[in-house]
């Protein structure tokens, strides 16, 4: 090869050394970047891991996967932590060791549903048993597909939501029923004022307090007394639409709205119908117990514009169908809100004449028709009011029962009469029982026979000199207990009678159950016997009636001779009222005791 040649298969052999040095130059440098591209994207991968574990420790939700068993596979830390136990205890062990007892079985109807749903998702609600105490967590899990073997789950403590929806529930609705609460109330009866302005409609509020129950919770006890407001709740419930409210006040006062009304007749018709669910006896604890309610109703606009006046005016209405014997519904009128204020001011009162003895009692003599002589004689409380004279007890004695007083006002007939007992004894009087009268109230506390006995032991009078009045309607509110608390007076010895018989309704089949001594017709047959044909035909019904099953009978009110001559004619027993004497001090009895024993004695000479 010539030199020229040779020097220029040099030069290209040398370019082409430098192009690949080039070219391997070029490949290192894409090498490097791709290398750095690598190291970049591992770090990328080990920073999105990171982030992953991060994400994967630290959400704010608990996750988790189950075997079909419902075993533990893998944890999250938030999961291990709302557990309360480290993630290596938990991984492999059952999960329901971590549930609350009364959710184990939702838990496994939970996994059931799993890994056979065909929804997406599937949510339970659990209580966890954890360090801190038990939490609620709700669970999601992805349903498992056919052949699956692993359930993923998201885990949340909503401990503190439910806690806020609870707090929420306490202070919008009432514990014991679940119905609305007094702010509720307020807000729903605000909104149908408001829905009433703007179509010129009516609302009414209803006030419905229950008669009695208070008798029945101190006798029955407080579960009983809860279950009956219950039930009471359920069946106004019963009664109203669904745009109507009803609320628990307090105790066994009930508020309902009735919204949008054309007029008081639909009103009367859901206030009936009320009175009516409440008719049929409910079953508590064995006890079959009548309740009824009073319910007083006020209306918007022209009872008032707001909750307070409004709900201010149904409780005077209400007070008012109590006075009018209770069981029935009133509407407010003008005039109620004075009556009530009388009768706080006269309650006031009552507890002043309580302590300061302004109570008197007044005797009325029962006298035994075929003898004409004194057989008996019933206590009749007087008040003497001041400013304002002798009060009748017609008057005080309803609101006596109403605000807790008849207890104590019995207590005081009761030692009073026993202390006049002894002193007529120590004075060598002839004994003669003396008739109390018990309040239908009385029947259903306890500590009515406790009362009785203490006062016999304190004075030493035997218990044949006391007899006890119960009007008809006191004994059929309860009659099973009533009769079983008869029977224990009876048994102390005891004398017992019914009050007013003829205007209740007992039924003869349990008048024979009742251990009695005596029956008293009501004064209103008396009253009409000689002017009206049906009257006389009860009186002497009783009268009959009494005979043959053994019991004494005596006529209440008699005024008239012609009253006592058809009463002895029918062979009624005795007989008490204007005739003979009214009610007198017992310093009058006395006197006549004294008469008594003196032609008594005159007679044995
Ligand atoms: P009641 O048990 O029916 O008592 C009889 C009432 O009739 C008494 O009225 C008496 O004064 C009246 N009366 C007696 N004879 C005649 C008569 O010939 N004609 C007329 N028109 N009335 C006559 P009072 O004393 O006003 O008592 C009214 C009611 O108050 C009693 O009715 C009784 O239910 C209740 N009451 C009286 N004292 C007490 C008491 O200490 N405790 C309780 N829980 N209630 C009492
Ligand atoms: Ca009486």
């Amino acid at each position: 090869m010539d030199e020229p040649n040779r020097r220029e298969e040099g030069e290209s052999g040398c370019r082409d050394l430098e192009h690949l040095a080039h070219e391997l130059q070029t490949h290192q440098a894409e090498l490097e970047a791709q290398n750095r591209e690598l190291v970049e994207m591992q770090h990328e991968l080990e920073a999105a891991r990171d982030r992953y574990a991060d994400l994967y420790d630290f959400a704010p939700v608990g996750y988790l996967t189950f075997d079909g068993s419902g075993n533990v596979l893998e944890i999250n830390l938030t999961g291990a932590s709302l557990l309360g136990a480290e993630r290596t205890r938990i991984v492999g062990k059952p999960f329901f060791i971590w549930i609350a007892k009364e959710s184990v079985p939702d838990f496994y109807k939970h996994l059931q549903q799993v890994f056979s749903s065909k929804k997406n998702r599937v949510a339970v609600e659990l209580g966890i048993k954890c360090r801190g105490g038990l939490r609620t967590a709700s669970l999601e899990s992805m349903a498992v597909e056919r052949g699956g073997d692993v359930c993923r789950t998201i885990m949340v403590d909503i401990t503190e939501r439910r806690k806020h929806e609870r707090i929420h529930y306490l202070a919008h609705y009432d514990a014991l029923t679940g119905l609305p609460n007094r702010i509720l109330f307020q807000d729903r009866l605000a909104q149908a004022l408001a829905a009433a302005e703007r179509s010129g409609k009516e609302v009414a509020l209803f006030f419905l307090d229950l008669d009695r129950f208070k008798s029945i919770n101190d006798s029955l006890g407080h579960a009983a007394g809860d279950q009956l407001l219950k039930d009471v709740a359920n069946r106004i419930k019963g009664c109203i639409r669904k745009a109507d409210t009803v609320a628990r006040l307090a105790g066994d006062e009930f508020v309902l709205v009735l919204a949008d009304i054309d007029g008081g007749e639909h009103v009367s018709i859901v206030a009936e119908n009320i009175l009516e669910a409440m008719r049929t006896p409910f079953y508590i604890e064995g006890h079959s117990l009548s309740v009824s309610g009073s319910i007083g109703i006020s209306l918007f606009p022209e009872d008032g514009r707001d909750f307070n006046t409004l709900l201010r005016n149904a409780d005077s209405a209400m007070y008012h169908a109590k006075k009018m014997g209770r069981n029935n519904f009133q509407f407010y009128t003008e005039g109620m809100n004075a009556k009530a204020l009388e009768s706080l001011s006269m309650e006031n009162e009552l507890r002043q004449a309580l302590k300061n003895g302004d109570l008197a009692l007044y005797y009325q003599p029962q006298i035994e028709i075929a003898s004409g002589k004194m057989t008996g004689m019933e206590a009749l409380i007087r008040w003497h009011r001041p400013g304002d004279g002798w009060v009748p007890p017609s008057t005080f004695i309803p609101i006596a029962e109403e605000r807790g007083l008849i207890v104590p006002i019995f207590n005081r007939v009761l030692r009073e009469v026993c202390l006049q007992i002894k002193i007529w004894q120590s004075m060598g009087l002839p004994s003669i029982p003396v008739a109390i009268n018990i309040s239908a109230l009385q029947v259903y506390r306890h500590g009515l026979l406790d009362s009785i006995s203490h006062a016999l032991h304190v004075t030493g009078i035997p218990p044949s000199c006391l007899e006890l009045e119960l009007t008809e309607s006191t004994i059929m509110v309860e009659v099973e207990e009533t009769i079983r608390m008869m029977g224990e007076l009876k048994k102390m010895g005891l004398r017992l009678s019914i009050d007013d018989f003829g205007i209740g309704y007992s039924s003869l089949s349990y008048l024979r159950s009742f251990p009695i001594h005596k029956l008293k017709i009501a004064h209103s047959f008396v009253a009409d016997l000689t002017t009206n044909p049906d009257a006389a035909a009860i009186a002497s019904a009783i009268i009959n009636m009494a005979k043959s099953l053994n019991l004494r009978v005596i006529a209440e009110g008699v005024e008239k001779k012609d009253q006592l001559d058809y009463l002895r004619a029918q062979g009624c027993d005795e007989a008490q009222g204007y005739y003979f004497s009214e009610a007198v001090p017992a310093q009058k009895i006395t006197e006549m005791l004294k008469k008594e024993s003196a032609f008594e004695a005159k007679q044995l000479v």
